[in-house]
């Protein structure tokens, strides 16, 4: 587990990138997306990816075993701002078992036909789970809204359009996610900052390099041509969906290994406030184990130790002779 200096590193070094609860945002004026802070040398940056590699692995152990709390991870981006290897990184220590990714794509037949939340509700964590969302509910105020066309397709009524359909959505968003937080189910937010210079290079790296073809899609093209809009859209999202239960955290993404540093630390940090605990045995529970030790003790065959793993321990700890 962190110590404690370790702790409030982590947590000093995450501050700048959390969107106050309740301020006005324009995100290019108050993030940048080549910021590094403190970090001056990619060296260092992979050693420090490596300790958030190792201490997520650990939390998600005692997540886990504790059962109690689950967590949810929430990515957005514009295209090509590395969700994917971040994800990839991160998560790279982390038992599979306690883990799932769930990716959000353009909305299906069935999936228009429920209420806008709906199918992320379905794919929500169970305790004791870390839940990704690559990309998530925020698309329903994010590409929705850039492009009106997808509200006309979720068939809402006349009266679940009238007035501020936005405002009303980022209430219910916060709403939904304090619920969530309520009722032990941590929701971690995370917007992968790419500066529109980085994100052409990148585009056009994928079209340079044959390997990487099948990432581009002329879809994202189409995306980047509406830059101004989403930026807007997010600085408007990012103002009115922080919260004290479920804060943004803007991620500088112009350099990816230091937006995958920043991500392991922002998702480390949540854990760290959990402080998620293996559970004990209480007396009576460790006297039964006792009886069913002396019971398995009693079972060793002829020349055998009756607790071999106790005499491994025994002989580990005496000094060597
Ligand atoms: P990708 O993540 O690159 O595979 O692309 C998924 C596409 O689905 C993106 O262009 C998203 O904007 C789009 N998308 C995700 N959620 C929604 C939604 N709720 N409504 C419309 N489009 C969506
Ligand atoms: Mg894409």
């Amino acid at each position: 587990m962190a110590d404690d200096s370790q702790r409030k590193r982590i947590a000093e070094s995450i501050a700048p990138l959390r969107v106050k609860p309740g301020s006005k945002v324009s995100l290019a004026h108050d993030f940048d997306p080549r910021f590094k802070a403190g970090v001056k040398k990619k060296k260092r940056g992979v050693e420090m990816l490596a300790e958030g590699v190792r201490l997520l692995s650990e939390y998600q152990s005692r997540l886990a075993a504790q059962d109690s709390w689950g967590v949810l991870v929430v990515l957005q981006a514009m295209d090509a701002a590395g969700k994917d290897g971040t994800i990839r990184h991160v998560m790279s220590g982390v038992n599979p078992q306690g883990v799932a990714v769930h990716s959000f794509k353009v909305p299906s037949a069935t999936e228009l036909d429920h209420d806008y939340l709906w199918r992320y509700a379905q794919k929500l964590p169970a305790r004791g789970e870390i839940g990704i969302f690559n990309r998530s509910h925020y698309e329903e105020v994010l590409v929705v809204r850039v492009h009106p066309e997808n509200l006309e397709r979720q068939k809402l009524p006349e009266a679940a359009r009238d007035g501020n359909v936005w405002k009303r959505r980022y209430r219910e968003i916060n709403d939904w996610e304090r619920y969530m937080s309520d009722n032990g189910f941590r929701v971690v937010k995370l917007f992968l900052n790419l500066s529109k210079e980085e994100q052409r290079r990148r585009l056009l790296r994928r079209i340079d390099l044959p390997d990487h073809n099948w990432k581009f899609s002329t879809a994202d093209l189409k995306e980047r041509a509406h830059w101004d809009d989403y930026q807007d859209a997010i600085s408007e999202c990012l103002s009115h969906t922080s919260t004290e239960w479920a804060p943004w955290y803007v991620i500088p993404a112009d350099r990816k290994w230091y937006a995958r540093i920043a991500s392991a630390a922002v998702i480390v940090n949540a854990l760290m406030e959990i402080d998620p605990r293996f559970p004990v045995v209480d007396d009576e529970q460790r006297k039964a184990l006792l009886d069913v030790k002396a019971q398995l003790e009693a079972e060793a065959p002829k020349g055998a130790a009756p607790d071999p793993f106790e005499e491994e321990q025994k002989l580990a700890e005496s000094p060597a002779s």
